[in-house]
C-alpha cells in the first residue's frame, strides 16, 4: 500500500484547481463532493475527531488533482485507514522476525525480542519460542505463523468494532433494497483474495445488509446448498408472520472477477484466467438456482438475479443488466471504468441520470447483447447505486495507487477455511476456502495450497491455514460439534497434503464464533 498517500487521503486539503484525471482516465475540472444516494448517513463514524481528520480529503496525490462529482470522499478516507492499520499488522511480520534472527545468539535476546516484537507487532511471543534459540536457533516458520494468526485475530477484532458502530447503516441499506423490492440479498463471489474487500470496499454495502455471504472458487456455489438458504430465509419470513406473497423477492448476485491488464494470467485461476468462461460460469450457477426453485416451489417471481463482474486491477465493475424477463447477457453490461470516465467532469445531478442512461443503453442493446427490453425500476435503482459506489472505490485505487494494484496478482496472507471471517473485508488478505468437508472443498483447498506454494513455501515460509467456523449458540450442542468438525477438517487436511505436513510447512489456528456478524472471537488452538 501506498502509506504516504493513505496518510495524505485523510490529512491534505484542496489547494489548488482540480484538473487532471488518475492514471489511465480522462481528464476534468474540478467539481465538488457528493454523498452517497441512498442515506445522508453513508458516513461511517471515523471516530474521536484529529487535526487530521478535521481536514479537507483532496489533492491526494502529486500527479492527480481531479475528483469524481459522486465521490464519497470521508468514506474513501475512512477506508484507507481501515486499510492501512490492517496491512501494516502483517506487513511487519517479517521484517520484525529478520532482526530477530540477527539477534538470536546474543545475552538477553528474549528481553530483546519482546522489546522488539511489542514495539512492531504489538504482541510478545511466548517464551517457550525464544528462549532456547542460543542453542537451536528461532523456529522461524513458528514466529511467523504465530505472528499471522496475533495479526489476523486482531484484524477480526478491528473490523467487528467497526461493524458495531455502523448498526445505521444497516438498517439504511435493508430499507433501500427493500424500497427496490427486495427482502434479502445473497452474493457469491469468487474465493480469490483480490475479491475479499468486495462489500466494504469495490461495492460499498454494508456487510449486515447482506443475508447470505458465501464465496467459492471461480463463484462456482453449491445450488443445493443455496436452495436451503433460501428455504430458511423463507421459513423464518413466514414464522414472523411476513406476508410471502407480497411482491418482494430474494435478490441473487454472483461476481466473477478478471484482470483488465493481464487478462489471460491473473484472472480467476478456478477458470483458467478466462474472462468470458468466469462470466459464463457465474451465469450457469445462478440460472440453475433460479430453476431449482421455480422447479421445486413453483414460484417464479421469487428470485432475482445479477451477475457483476470485478476488475481486479482497479477494483471497476461490469454489471450485467437483466432484461424484463430478469434474464442475463454475459455480453450486455455497464462498465463503472468507462461510466467514471464519461462523468467525471459532470455535475452530481448529471452524472446520476448519466447512469440512468446507461443502464438504459445498455438494455436497448442489439446482436448478442439484445434482451427482452429493460429490467423493473427496483433492479433499475440496484444497479444505479452499485455503478454510483463503485465510482467511489475506482476513485479510492487511484488515490492510494495510481488506478492500478501494485498486487495485481496474489499477495494473500493466510489461508481462511470454512466459515471463513466473514467480519474481515480487505482485498487479498486471505485466500478462502468455504468447505464443510476436505473431499467436498477439495478443488478450492489445492488451489490456496497452489497459490501459497507461489506465495510463501517457495520462500521457505510456511502456510498459515485459520480453521474458523460459526455455531448457533440457540442449537444444544452446536458449539462442541463445531469443535469436532474443525479437528476433523485439520486432520483430513493434514492427511490430504501430508508432505507439507511432515516438513513443518502447514501452521493451523482453530477458532470458532457464534453466528451473529461481530461476535467474540473464540480460539480454540493454534499449533502446527
Ligand atoms: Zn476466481
Amino acid at each position: 500500500m501506498n502509506t504516504r498517500n493513505a496518510y495524505k487521503i485523510r490529512a491534505s486539503r484542496v489547494s489548488s484547481p482540480l484538473n487532471k484525471a488518475p492514471v489511465g482516465m480522462a481528464q476534468s475540472s474540478a467539481l465538488p463532493q457528493a454523498k452517497s444516494s441512498y442515506s445522508s448517513k453513508q458516513d461511517y463514524d471515523i471516530g474521536a475527531k484529529t487535526p487530521m481528520d478535521l481536514n479537507t480529503v483532496c489533492d491526494t496525490m502529486p500527479e492527480r488533482s481531479c475528483r469524481h462529482p459522486l465521490t464519497n470522499m470521508r468514506q474513501n478516507a475512512h477506508l484507507a485507514r481501515c486499510e492501512e492499520s490492517i496491512k501494516v499488522r502483517f506487513d511487519s511480520i517479517t521484517p520484525t522476525l529478520k532482526k530477530l534472527a540477527n539477534l538470536q545468539h546474543e545475552n538477553d535476546f528474549v528481553s530483546k525480542a519482546n522489546s522488539i516484537t511489542s514495539k512492531e507487532l504489538g504482541f510478545n511471543f511466548p517464551t517457550e519460542l525464544l528462549e532456547t534459540a542460543w542453542v537451536d536457533g528461532l523456529d522461524m516458520k513458528a514466529l511467523y505463523a504465530k505472528a499471522v494468526f496475533n495479526a489476523l485475530n486482531s484484524s477480526v477484532a478491528q473490523f467487528s468494532d467497526d461493524l458495531g458502530r455502523n448498526e445505521d447503516l444497516r438498517v439504511d441499506a435493508g430499507s433501500f433494497f427493500l424500497d427496490c423490492g427486495y427482502h434479502s440479498v445473497d452474493i457469491t463471489p469468487c474465493s480469490d483474495g483480490r475479491l475479499k474487500g468486495l462489500a466494504k470496499y469495490i461495492l460499498r454495502l454494508p456487510l449486515s445488509a447482506i443475508t447470505v455471504r458465501n464465496s467459492y472458487a471461480g463463484a462456482l456455489f453449491n445450488v443445493e446448498s443455496n436452495v436451503r438458504d433460501w428455504e430458511k430465509i423463507e421459513l423464518d419470513r413466514l414464522r414472523n408472520g411476513k406476508v410471502l406473497d407480497d411482491g418482494n423477492s430474494y435478490l441473487k448476485i454472483v461476481v466473477y472477477h478478471r484482470s483488465g491488464s493481464d487478462p489471460s494470467h491473473q484472472g480467476c485461476a478456478a477458470h483458467g484466467s478466462n474472462d468470458k468462461v468466469s462470466a459464463e460460469a457465474g451465469l450457469e450457477k445462478l440460472t440453475e438456482f433460479r430453476e431449482a426453485i421455480e422447479n421445486t416451489y413453483c414460484c417464479g417471481s421469487a428470485i432475482d438475479i445479477l451477475l457483476i463482474g470485478v476488475d481486479t486491477d482497479n477494483d471497476s465493475i461490469r454489471v450485467h443488466v437483466p432484461d424484463s424477463a430478469g434474464n442475463i447477457s454475459v455480453h450486455r453490461y455497464v462498465d463503472t471504468s468507462q461510466l467514471y470516465n464519461e462523468t467525471l467532469s459532470m455535475s452530481i445531478d448529471q452524472a446520476r441520470v448519466k447512469l440512468y442512461n446507461a443502464i438504459d443503453i445498455c438494455s436497448d442493446s442489439s446482436g448478442w447483447a439484445q434482451g427482452d427490453g429493460r429490467p423493473h425500476e427496483g433492479m433499475r435503482k440496484v444497479v444505479a447505486n452499485l455503478l454510483e459506489y463503485n465510482l467511489s472505490q475506482i476513485e479510492y485505487v487511484a488515490d492510494l495507487y495510481g488506478g492500478i494494484y501494485p498486487d495485481i496478482g496474489h499477495a494473500e496472507r493466510y489461508i481462511s477455511v470454512g466459515d471463513g471471517f466473514q467480519e474481515i473485508q480487505l482485498r487479498n488478505i486471505a485466500y478462502f476456502a468455504h468447505l464443510d468437508t476436505v473431499e467436498e472443498g477439495s478443488a478450492d483447498l489445492d488451489i490456496g495450497i497452489k497459490i501459497f506454494t507461489g506465495l510463501n513455501l517457495n520462500k521457505g515460509l510456511p502456510a498459515p491455514i485459520a480453521i474458523h467456523y460459526r455455531y448457533d449458540s440457540k442449537v444444544p450442542g452446536s458449539r462442541k460439534r463445531l469443535i469436532e468438525k474443525c479437528y476433523r477438517v485439520k486432520n483430513a487436511i493434514l492427511n490430504r497434503y501430508k508432505t507439507l505436513g511432515e516438513n513443518n510447512n502447514l501452521f493451523f489456528q482453530i477458532s470458532i464464533q457464534d453466528l451473529p456478524l461481530g461476535s467474540s472471537l473464540e480460539i480454540i488452538s493454534e499449533e502446527a
